[in-house]
């Protein structure tokens, strides 16, 4: 009698228990699929983006191998761990016209244990060398780092679209005379290289590249040669958000980070605004963004990866 009885309690806990587990999956696979649908377009802050590039800008001048550079990419970094990103650096030194110059690349995985990233989103961040001048670069680059960041803590929001991206920082975009084959690119021509070297190019179908991004009056201009499926998904991700006004083409081509990308056979979309008037100029301060256009480029950025490219 005793023994059944138990055996009755003991049974009806263990369907008690087996009632709560299945409530408890149940929730998780709700709130899964509740983040799954989150619209992290929504959610991209263009104030947010612009303190990350007043704490940039107040660095100062961050040309590659300086002290400035470094507090960047420390700051990058904390940044990005605490959205939740693994970051590792890519070191490596090239010749200019200035002698061997030290550079580093960031760059930051969301995690993975069985799937690798399919899709590069990226943003130059050193500053271009003025031996004379002060020159911040608050657009150039500083505004599309603000944004990389940003979108960093919104993809974070959605781990199924975050694993499928890896976020790139390149150092050492800037020439120091000219752009030629050999100077300027420096760090996206070297990250080309090695994902070439180790065959991992074909992991990456496409990729997309932000560089001044928070002109006040903002007007990005897409280079010519774009890879017209991405160029079409980027007008319609802005025409979704009633935000295809300020999408436009460029009259000529743009020598960019997206082109060693290409030229590796990784298609790869420039989201620039070449219609910048103080572009590598000391005027080239805070006070010639707004969080707004900031806003606009981060949200088109965010739906597109959300529901064209990574869907
Ligand atoms: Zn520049």
């Amino acid at each position: 009698m005793r023994g059944l009885r138990e055996s009755r309690v003991a049974r009806a806990v263990f369907l008690v228990a087996l009632g709560f587990l299945a409530a408890c999956n149940r929730a998780q696979t709700e709130s899964a699929s509740r983040d799954n649908q989150r619209k992290i377009w929504e959610d991209f802050s263009g104030e947010k983006t612009m303190a990350h590039v007043q704490t940039m800008v107040d660095f100062g001048p961050r040309p590659p191998a300086t002290e400035a550079i470094e507090k960047t990419r420390t700051y990058l970094t904390k940044q990005l761990e605490l959205f939740g990103w693994k970051v590792v650096r890519q070191t490596f030194s090239d010749d200019t016209p200035r002698g061997k110059v030290e550079f580093v690349n960031l760059i930051a995985t969301f995690a993975a244990k069985d799937t690798a990233p399919s899709f590069l989103i990226c943003s130059h961040y050193d500053t271009k060398t003025f031996d004379t001048a002060t020159f911040v670069g608050a657009n150039d680059a500083g505004s599309s780092t603000g944004v990389l960041l940003e979108l960093a803590r919104v993809l974070a929001e959605r781990p199924d679209l975050a694993r499928k991206t890896e976020l790139v920082f390149f150092d050492g975009e800037e020439a120091y005379q000219a752009f030629t084959e050999t100077d300027g690119l420096y760090g996206s021509r070297y990250f080309a290289k090695q994902l070439a070297a180790q065959n991992k190019t074909e992991q990456f179908r496409g990729g997309v590249l932000l560089d001044m991004v928070g002109d006040r009056s903002l007007n990005i201009t897409l280079p010519p040669d774009s890879p017209a499926e991405m160029a079409s998904g980027i007008f319609a991700a802005a025409d979704a958000l009633k935000l295809r006004k300020y999408f436009t083409y460029f009259d000529r081509d743009i020598m960019d980070d997206h082109t060693p990308l290409n030229e590796a056979g990784i298609p790869t979309i420039d989201l620039i605004d070449f219609d910048y008037a103080p572009w590598h100029t000391p005027n080239d301060t805070i006070d010639k963004l707004s969080p707004e256009s900031l806003r606009i480029v981060g949200a088109v950025t965010a739906y597109y990866l959300s529901e064209i490219a990574l869907k």
